[in-house]
């Protein structure tokens, strides 16, 4: 198959991930089952790795977003590959360092951090805080006092690109939860302030403009305000930016209309823009750093389920429901994702059956995807959405009080449970019992 390089078709017709047949793993793991190549996984770090310290220089760093796809494992993968880690809550912060990763190496990111879990991270050792704002700034300061220690920070500005330029960019926009604005004169404010304050230690600027960004174009807009900031606080305040953390999102290729990405030619070309604009704009060469999540695993997943009841409606749609939905993979729910789905026992046989794959739980909006051809399933067959990497296992939910699937971990043709499917004794742990007098 063509959309990427782990997915193909084997001799009885069967789709296969990363060489496995998918029926196979679906009757030993049961369904919805989630997939992922980890060799996959560390073929993407590598990638930025290589291209990031080739075009900015040997100290730029890929950062891990976690939020794409948390879970004990992916720490492991993530270090042996030499990469950073971006996490965005104290329970982020609990599973990396849980599982070895090193503090020092990681990036504290949220718009709202409660002063629990600020002081959460500097008792860790934290690396980096993301300071979002002006209160924030005070808040990390008493604590930090408190305990009697120096955190390092660098602070999200919001670069204030033109939303109707870029439609997809979002979060690098003014009127946003995230970061602190250039245009308003604040993010100058800010730098001053921080500047100024006792156990903090500011050691550079962080901007995310947003997510499943194919062209280069955004991020160059982005670097070019970000540069052109950093040149007038060495005027104006004597400061120089010696790291710059340009945030996340290069996109993915989630279906054939999505462009092929080279990410290797996108920072080669970042790299370059890097170079002219400093020179342009007179500052030093700041280290670089980037947060990409998606592009780090969503081509390395698959989430299998049975298909159950296929319902024909003449003169309306047909309805082929599957085993999950929405408490697996909610982003056609939230954003109308598209996604490539295949029936993955006939994937041999010609997509003739137009349809529209719905999930099991009671709402009219759970839906995985509308109006698209797969070889017509019969009750039993086993369904695939591909590219299922980021954003699903991490977006589940215990809706209906589905228990959470499994997920399961391929390397060197070798399936390796990495996470158990949710119990039903799982669903009331936290509950208190009661059936007890008392
Ligand atoms: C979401 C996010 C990322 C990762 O975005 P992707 O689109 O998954 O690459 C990186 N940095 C920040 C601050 C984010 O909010």
């Amino acid at each position: 198959m063509v959309l990427h390089s782990i997915y193909d078709i084997n001799e009885k017709g069967h789709l296969t991930v990363s060489g496995l047949d998918s029926t196979e793993l679906a009757k030993e793991y049961g369904t919805p089952l989630y997939l992922l190549d980890t060799d996959h996984v560390r073929k993407m770090c590598r990638t930025y790795k290589e291209a990031m310290e080739e075009s900015f220089g040997s100290d730029s760093k890929p950062v891990y977003a976690g939020k794409a796809l948390c879970y004990s494992g992916i720490y492991k993968i993530i270090k042996d590959e030499g990469l950073y880690a971006d996490c965005v809550s104290s329970g982020e912060l609990y599973i990396a360092t849980k599982a070895g990763f090193d503090p020092e190496h990681i990036f504290f990111h949220g718009n709202n951090k409660t002063d629990e879990d600020l002081r959460y991270a500097a008792v860790l050792g934290i690396g980096h805080i993301v300071v979002d704002g002006d209160d924030e700034l005070d808040a990390l300061e008493a604590i930090a006092s408190n305990l009697g220690t120096n955190v390092h920070i660098i602070l999200r500005i919001t670069p204030g690109i033109d939303p109707h330029t870029h439609k997809k960019i979002i979060t690098g926009n003014v009127d946003s939860k995230f970061g602190t604005a250039i245009k308003t004169g604040q993010a100058k404010e800010i730098v001053k302030k921080a500047l100024s304050k006792k156990n903090i230690i500011l050691d550079g600027l962080h901007c995310h403009i947003g997510s499943q960004i194919f062209e280069t174009e955004p991020f160059v807009d982005a670097l070019d305000i970000m540069i052109k900031f950093m040149s007038e606080l060495k005027k104006d305040l004597g400061y120089e930016t010696s790291l710059l953390n340009l945030g996340g999102g290069f996109g993915v290729r989630y279906t054939e209309k999505d462009p092929v990405i080279n990410y290797t030619a996108n920072i080669e070309k970042l790299g370059e823009e890097l170079s002219r604009l400093c020179l342009l704009y007179d500052v030093r060469k700041p280290v670089i750093y980037m947060e990409p999540g998606r592009s780090i695993v969503a081509a390395a997943g698959a989430t299998l389920y049975t298909c159950g009841t296929v319902k024909e409606i003449p003169g309306f749609r047909n309805y082929v429901s599957v085993d999950g939905g929405m408490t697996d993979d909610p982003r056609y729910t939230l954003y109308q994702s598209e996604y490539t789905i295949v029936n993955a026992t006939k994937a041999g046989e010609e997509a003739d059956f137009e349809c529209t794959i719905s999930g099991r739980c009671c709402e009219s909006g759970d839906l995985l995807a509308e109006n698209i051809k797969i070889r017509k399933p019969s009750r039993g067959d086993i369904i695939a959405t591909l590219v299922t990497g980021a954003y699903n296992y991490s977006m589940a939910s215990n809706y209906n009080m589905i228990p959470r699937a499994p997920l399961v971990e391929i390397s060197r043709g070798k399936a390796n449970l990495a996470v158990r499917r949710e119990t039903f004794e799982d669903l009331i742990s936290r509950d208190a019992d009661p059936t007890k007098k008392g």
